[in-house]
């Protein structure tokens, strides 16, 4: 579109922004999340560290980084995890170096977290957060979405229709909420989200310079 490469070519310098995506296990999360990295070349996905067994198909380094609780606490004690929290039985973490190198360089990040890593991140980021919070339809699409995962037991199944309840009720610490009944319909919903946080004045750091020169002053 004309307009849009005539923005861009202003090239207006721009901090990256993170994009919390939370929502409890099965609401859809993840294909909404695969889908908007794959057709948005300035996202890219925070990948966590985890204590968890790796899930058949799962790559290391792609999912997560596959690693021991030794090395997950030695990371700890460094300081070297912006966020951490143990989900279920497993502990989950976000490596803070890539992170903070992204919004630098303007670019925005995707992090798929629970609402403890959320209230985690709040504390020390602020401003650079935009939160989404994803909701199933129903109790009983939820539940099915869960069975769908032939890999986990009937326990882990149980396990985490109870955990969804808790998570769900962190609904309002969000800024965004989306009902995941069409996951193209969220996905179009979260990508205009992204658009328009983008576009706010406090993350577009080159705006002073650009009006200056629009209005001759140096
Ligand atoms: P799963 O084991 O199904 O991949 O993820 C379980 C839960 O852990 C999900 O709700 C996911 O959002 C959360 N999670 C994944 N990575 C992190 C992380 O780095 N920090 C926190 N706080 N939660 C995470």
């Amino acid at each position: 579109m004309a307009i849009d490469t005539h923005y861009d070519a202003l090239a207006i310098k721009r901090r990256g922004l993170m994009l919390v995506l939370s929502s409890p296990s099965g609401a859809g999360k993840t294909s909404i999340s695969r889908a908007l990295l794959a057709r948005d070349d300035n996202l890219s996905l925070s990948i966590s560290v985890t204590t968890r067994p790796r899930r058949p198909g799962e790559v290391d380094g792609q999912d997560y980084y596959f690693i021991d609780k030794i090395e997950f606490e030695l990371m700890v004690n460094r300081g070297e995890l912006l966020e951490h929290a143990k989900v279920f039985d497993h502990y989950y973490g976000t490596p803070r170096e890539p992170v903070m190198e992204a919004l630098d360089a303007g670019l925005d990040v995707l992090f798929d977290i629970d609402w403890q890593g959320t209230q985690q991140l709040g504390n020390t980021v602020g401003q650079d957060m935009v939160k989404v919070f994803i909701l199933p339809p129903s109790t009983e699409a939820l539940e099915q979405r869960l069975r769908k995962r032939a890999q986990d037991t009937d326990d882990v199944v149980a396990g985490r229709m109870a955990r969804a309840a808790d998570e769900m009720s962190h609904w309002n610490e969000y800024d965004y909420v989306v009902i995941n009944v069409d996951v193209d319909e969220s996905l179009a919903r979260i990508k205009a989200i992204l658009q328009a946080e983008r576009l706010r004045r406090e993350r577009q750091k080159g705006l002073a310079d650009f009006v200056n020169r629009l209005r001759g002053v140096d």
